[in-house]
């Protein structure tokens, strides 16, 4: 898979990408991520890529020109199934497109910044708009770095255990039971019984029971009626 991100702030991006499963990804060639500064394609001289709203009102507004200029120069290099545009009003971030996006070649993202951008982008340009929650960020840079990283570590090879990103929250509709490590006792505090007893059906059976509690306590959403009634 292919990311190309445009942003007016390619360094806040820069870091995210270059630590841990992320850089592992990207230097075994799972991934390649290209962070490009929407400056490269201003003609202004003073590379500025924003400008007043027409009506007037608080605030600067991301030109058209240079995100289609930006947009257009990658388009001549690959095909891209999706140019994606991060803002707040987009549809919600979840597993589910998560795991769709994970199965695109190419795809980028354009971060907005300022106000917003102009609404001639959003019209013309864009594929798609994933929002990554109910609140307003300064910028698309970190809901860039939310998306990519829920769709990198969904592609084969990136996560060393093969199973463990199908089995964690969402993927089966119910959030994740909870998870113990050594030592079996802490301060007292002991680790359920059932995960030392070296039977594997029956600690099986507990994590389902256990993700099947939490997900009525804690996201009843997820749950169909039958599933609600279910746990006991
Ligand atoms: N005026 C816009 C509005 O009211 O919807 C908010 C603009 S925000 C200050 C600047 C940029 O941050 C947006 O263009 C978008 O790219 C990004 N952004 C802010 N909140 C976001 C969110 N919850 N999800 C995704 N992107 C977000």
């Amino acid at each position: 898979m292919r990311i190309d991100i445009l942003t007016v702030l390619p360094d806040l991006l820069t870091s995210w990408f270059g630590d841990s499963i992320i850089e592992r990804a990207r230097t075994k060639g799972l991934v390649q991520i290209e962070v490009h500064d929407l400056r490269k394609w201003s003609s202004d001289k003073h590379r500025r890529v924003d400008d007043y709203p027409f009506g007037g009102g608080a605030g600067m507004v991301m030109q058209v020109e240079p995100i289609h200029k930006a947009i257009e120069s990658l388009k001549s290099e690959r095909a891209y199934e999706e140019v994606i545009y991060l803002s707040p009003d987009g549809a919600m971030l979840d597993q589910s497109l998560a795991n769709q996006l994970s199965t695109n070649k190419n795809m980028i993202l354009l971060c907005g910044h300022y106000k917003g951008i102009d609404e001639r982008v959003r019209e013309h340009l864009i594929t798609r708009e994933v929002s990554i929650g109910n609140y307003v960020l300064t910028g698309g840079e970190l809901a860039a770095a939310v998306l990519s990283d829920a769709v990198i570590r969904l592609l084969p090879g990136v996560i060393g255990d093969e199973t463990s990103a199908l089995s964690d929250s969402f993927q089966d509709g119910l959030v994740a039971p909870p998870d113990y490590t050594r030592p079996a006792e802490y301060m007292g505090w002991k680790v359920p019984d059932i995960l030392l007893s070296g039977h594997q059906a029956r600690i099986d059976a507990w994590r389902s029971q256990q993700a099947l509690e939490r997900t009525r306590e804690r996201r009843p959403g997820l749950l169909g009626p039958a599933d609600e009634g279910e746990v006991g």
